[in-house]
């Protein structure tokens, strides 16, 4: 059974690699002068980047691209494979007027990959990174297109199956902003007619849940040139989702023990030299020099602030476990190709952090604790679909720092935390952190996708490093064992996610606007201002204690159907329709979804205590 799905899962991939060259064939006959970039398998489909000078593709090309692909597929051209040696190949390269395949030969010569972060070397045929000597390289060609490429490939272009062109993007040549800007065009690919359709339908409902559609649409958040990429701004209903994010952590986190801290978000570089962030994510920080010329960096993270205040609270095992949270704003300099709405960014990335010390015979049940807390919220946020990753090292490769022994001993601590706290759990070899294993928390987005949405590690290497200690009870000095967790990861990632999950019909605890009173007419402002009352005493204890209803009144002088339109588009989940009738009776209209219902005044504290 495994063999076979493995057969099937290397047949879609070799099926949609080869549709890239198809496809790249059918834009060259098209486009004699275009120079490409990398055109890998991606999720579902296939890309290639494009450089085609002044012309820019639109969805209108899609269908002429589209049938000189179905042309070459029918032709039944073969795919051949040949080698070349690394400088013949860089000939080839100029010959052919292809700049971008010449750079990356280039690294390749000298450096034995084409550095990381990118796709390239994969795409290239380059096993594994970091080899030092390339002497040949293979190429694919079929019909009148030749490309640089490792394979492997159908026989020949009649055997893919069914696709279609999605989508045309800009994308940055390698990702960074400085280099060029190529057209990325998308397709995707199946076996099966049905398959496809049932892709593309999904498509199309994902693209209505799009948070970054739908943080515009609901005025959540928005991004600005000027302010640059990857740093979005929160508007105020943003701000309020963000803030009852975080108060809500803060509460079951403080009643959990977790006491709460405050540092900068920035540090001199002594503080990352100590911690090893310098030397192993240097890249992933930003700089500042300031006017005496010291260097500082940006925090990617707060642990080695944690660190600094452990320090200064922990002297013995009596003191331990030691829980500092807190959610300030980090910044990572991520490659701006990659950023997303509030998925990927560069900041502010507010952590929903903590910090947990502990002596080795407190690591499991610590553990079972962080683990019974990710389930209590996920609870709360009807989060159902989820399962735990053991990210391990591959202890075949060496991929991990440190002594072996100390890695073994932690791996099998959280196995039988996760076995004792009766979770559903998978184990991946080479996927730990490099100072040590982690359970990561895995869940698909809404287009199907396997993504993580928290994680929980154990660092092995810090305290060495940074020299943490406790004394034990026979007056010994420790190491003490810490677990990193963020439950929620980013609370503006987790904001992302969580507006595609519900479309952006928030819980109602968490909608920034709960409810919205509309009147008729002038004539019941009187009877307003006293539901106005009874709303401003209403204050909801569940999941988020002391959570005082957030609601507005629309008087505007407009017809009730656009006030509801209007209501009804930034998903406001109550919705008090008041009127004469209403007036008179005591009553007032109240909608929730597609419910209405007469309620009375004096009900309707109770009424809106009852809303989820
Ligand atoms: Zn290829
Ligand atoms: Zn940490």
């Amino acid at each position: 059974m495994m063999a076979r799905n493995q057969q099937n899962s290397d047949k879609l991939h070799a099926m949609r690699h080869s549709l890239a060259h198809i496809m790249a064939t059918a834009v060259q006959k098209k486009f004699p002068n275009v120079k490409f970039g990398v055109g890998p398998v991606i999720e579902n489909g296939f890309y290639y980047d494009l450089d085609l000078g002044e012309v820019t593709l639109s969805e209108a090309d899609f269908k002429v691209i589209e049938k000189e692909m179905k042309s070459i597929i029918k032709q039944g051209q073969e795919f051949k494979k040949s080698e070349m040696d690394i400088d013949q190949a860089i000939n080839w390269a100029k010959e052919n007027n292809q700049p971008y395949k010449l750079e990356l030969l280039n690294d390749l010569k000298r450096a034995g990959t084409t550095a990381a972060k990118d796709i390239a070397s994969e795409e290239l045929g380059i096993e594994g990174e970091g080899q030092s000597k390339i002497e040949k390289v293979s190429f694919y060609s079929n019909g009148p297109f030749t490309d640089l490429c490792r394979g492997p490939h159908l026989d020949n272009t009649s055997q893919v199956g069914v696709f279609k062109l999605t989508k045309i993007a800009g994308a940055y040549w390698r990702g960074k902003e400085d280099n060029p800007q190529m057209q990325r065009l998308y397709g995707v690919a199946f076996q099966t007619q049905q398959e496809l359709d049932d892709y593309l339908k999904m498509l199309e409902e994902a693209k209505a849940r799009d948070h970054r559609l739908l943080g515009e649409q609901l005025k959540v958040f928005t991004i600005n040139e000027d302010v640059g990429k990857g740093l979005p701004l929160l508007l105020p209903r943003g701000s309020t989702v963000k803030t009852l994010l975080g108060r809500y952590m803060r509460q079951i986190e403080e009643a959990e023990g977790y006491s709460y801290v405050d540092t900068p978000v920035i540090a001199h570089e002594k503080l990352y030299q100590k911690s090893g962030h310098a030397q192993f994510y240097a890249e992933d920080m930003f700089t500042i020099i300031d006017s005496e010329d010291q260097k500082f960096y940006v925090s990617p993270m707060n642990c080695p602030h944690h660190h600094k205040l452990y320090e200064k609270l922990v002297i013995s095992y009596n003191d331990l476990p030691l829980k500092l949270a807190e959610q300030s704003g980090l910044y990572r300099h991520e490659l701006s190709g990659t950023l997303t709405g509030l998925i990927r960014v560069r900041g502010p990335i507010t952590q929903n952090d903590a910090h947990i010390y502990v002596t080795a015979e407190q690591l499991k049940t610590e553990f079972i604790k962080v683990l019974e807390m990710f389930k209590q919220v996920y609870d709360v946020f009807g989060i159902e679909d989820y399962w735990y990753r053991l990210s391990l090292p591959d202890f075949a490769k060496d991929k991990f720092e440190g002594d072996k022994q100390a890695w073994q001993e932690a791996g099998n601590i959280i196995r039988s935390a996760l076995e004792d706290f009766g979770a559903d759990f998978v184990e991946a070899e080479g996927e730990a952190a490099f100072y040590g294993p982690k359970v990561d928390i895995q869940t698909r987005n809404v287009l199907g996708k396997e993504d993580s949405i928290a994680t929980s590690q154990i660092d092995l290497l810090i305290p060495a490093r940074m020299g943490l200690k406790y004394v034990d009870s026979e007056n010994k000095e420790q190491q003490p064992l810490i677990i990193h967790r963020a439950i929620l990861g980013s609370l503006e990632r987790f904001m992302g996610f969580y507006l595609e999950k519900t479309a952006g019909w928030l819980p109602f605890w968490l909608a920034p606007e709960q409810a919205r009173i509309l009147t008729i007419n002038d004539s019941v402002k009187p009877y307003v201002e006293q539901i106005q009352e009874v709303l401003s005493g209403v204050v909801l204890e569940k999941p988020l204690r002391h959570n005082e209803l957030r609601f507005t009144t629309d008087e505007r002088n407009q017809s009730l159907g656009k006030k509801i339109k209007d209501a009804v588009a930034l998903k406001i989940p109550l919705l008090l329709i008041v009127g004469p009738k209403d007036q008179a009776s005591g009553q007032v209209s109240v909608r929730t979804g597609d419910d209405e219902q007469k309620i009375k005044i004096e009900e309707l504290s109770d009424f809106v205590k009852t809303l989820k």
